[in-house]
């Protein structure tokens, strides 16, 4: 019987194949552990919240403003329509001969038809920025990953972590120093989080 050596790659902790060929089974349990452990965090959703509230509020706050002076050229230019005065003064019903009230009229209706084309081109316009205002308020928003020295999780069996980190850095290295096939092999395997796409729909036996 052959010796085992000391560091004997671990079955599937999933399905209980063996550690070569690779199955999927790690690599997607952990995408969704991942993903759950997101959504339990509150703080994205906290982020998400405060750069759509303060995206929506500028791009409304944008709008109101265009709108603001597109209303008031559309009175200024009401303002130059002969007979207006009249018009608003009868409301409505001015003692004017009844084809320059019908002139009137339509005036009135064209020039209300272009600000309602113009009110809705400015809302347009104002929700196109909405990409851009996102951006800015995402880059808004300050982050700092911790230092890895504080950053691991307590050790079950050891107490604290600190003999764990080591033997994973020491493992980089020998991959960069390009160690044999098997070597690196081993090292995708310990770090297959980002090759498989997570699955659609949940699994049993997911992370809870
Ligand atoms: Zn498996």
């Amino acid at each position: 019987m052959a010796a085992v050596s000391g560091d004997l790659d671990p079955s599937c902790a999933i399905c209980g194949a063996p550690p070569f060929p690779e199955c999927p089974h790690e690599g997607e349990r952990l995408e969704m552990a991942l993903d759950q452990a997101q959504a339990r965090w509150t703080s994205m959703q906290e982020i998400r919240d405060w750069v759509l509230n303060h995206a929506r509020n500028q791009v409304i706050a944008t709008f109101h403003q265009l709108r603001q002076l597109r209303y008031q050229a559309h009175v200024a230019y009401l303002q130059t329509l002969p007979y207006i005065t009249l018009y608003y003064r009868y409301n409505g019903q001015p003692p004017i001969q009844p084809a320059q009230l019908h002139l009137l009229h339509s005036q009135i209706q064209q020039a209300n038809a272009i600000f309602k084309q113009g009110v809705d081109e400015d809302w347009r316009r104002s929700c196109l920025r909405y990409p851009d205002v996102l951006d800015h308020y995402f880059n808004l928003v300050g982050f700092a990953l911790p230092d890895e020295r504080v950053s691991a999780v307590s050790n079950p069996v050891f107490g604290a972590s600190a003999k764990e980190r080591p033997r994973v850095k020491a493992k980089k290295e020998s991959v960069d120093a390009g160690s044999t096939k098997e070597h690196k092999k081993k090292e995708r395997r310990r770090s297959r989080g980002r090759t498989p796409p997570p699955p659609q729909a949940p699994m049993p036996g997911a992370f809870r």
